[in-house]
């Protein structure tokens, strides 16, 4: 249901309508009465019904098809006059002004992205722990092998054992490890840009209207406590 309080706007005196923190007006300059009130009425939209009530009828009464009103249904046909000079207010184009109005902001429950958010740095952590360890055994295949080399080169007489011994080992950690992750080497890449294919999917704004991707970290859209996009407030 939406409950609109229409009167006269100061100044301008156009017809005021005001919805929640929203406000519309429509008619000409000066074309509202000054003895109209900023607050002169309510309507109550509930689908297709509406409700008029007369906020002021002690001071300005309200006529509904030539009978004074002061709470009751109207249609948009009907003639609606308001105050002693029969000030005639056009319900249709009120009803139109109010559907043309923005939406009032709702708020949306953000607590499942918390969720989301902390499982995806998890699961990039993880990988990201997986290719240093990697790295790492690949570096001490290399520091091993080079090792094996400057003994050898040091010591002439077991520079071929050494050697040999040296590659050999390298050679053992080369295909425990590094053959593995080469297989691996581009389905790791697959998996990260798969992993943040998932969270533009699931760290987005909850207006179904929406879904904006949110991209910052949860603490941060809980500060911000809006959408960028469509405005929407969050709460946890
Ligand atoms: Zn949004």
């Amino acid at each position: 249901m939406i409950e609109a309080i229409i009167g006269r706007e100061p100044g301008r005196r156009r017809l005021q309508i005001i919805v929640g923190e929203k406000t519309t007006t429509i008619g000409n300059d000066m074309s509202v009465p000054q003895d109209i009130s900023r607050r002169q009425f309510r309507l109550q939209m509930d689908g297709e019904t509406l409700i008029l009530t007369n906020l002021k009828p002690e001071t300005t009464p309200i006529y509904i098809n030539g009978l004074e009103a002061v709470s009751q249904p109207v249609t948009l046909s009907d003639r609606v006059q308001i105050g002693y000079d029969l000030y005639g207010v056009d319900i249709a184009a009120v009803v139109e002004a109010i559907k043309k109005m923005p939406k009032p902001a709702v708020i949306y429950s953000i607590g499942h992205l918390k969720k989301v958010w902390e499982d995806y740095q998890t699961t990039k952590l993880k990988m990201m722990d997986n290719e240093n360890r990697k790295n790492a055994v690949k570096g001490l295949a290399s520091v091993v092998s080079m090792a094996g080399t400057i003994v050898a080169i040091v010591i002439p007489n077991t520079r071929s054992i050494l050697i040999i011994i040296a590659a050999s080992i390298s050679i053992i950690l080369a295909l425990m490890w590094i053959l593995p992750s080469f297989k691996r080497g581009s389905s790791i890449q697959a998996r990260v840009e798969e992993l943040n294919k998932q969270l533009k999917q699931d760290y987005v704004c909850p207006n179904p209207d929406c879904h904006h991707f949110l991209g910052k970290p949860y603490e941060e859209i809980v500060n911000i406590g809006k959408c960028p996009k469509c405005n929407s407030r969050f709460q946890e």
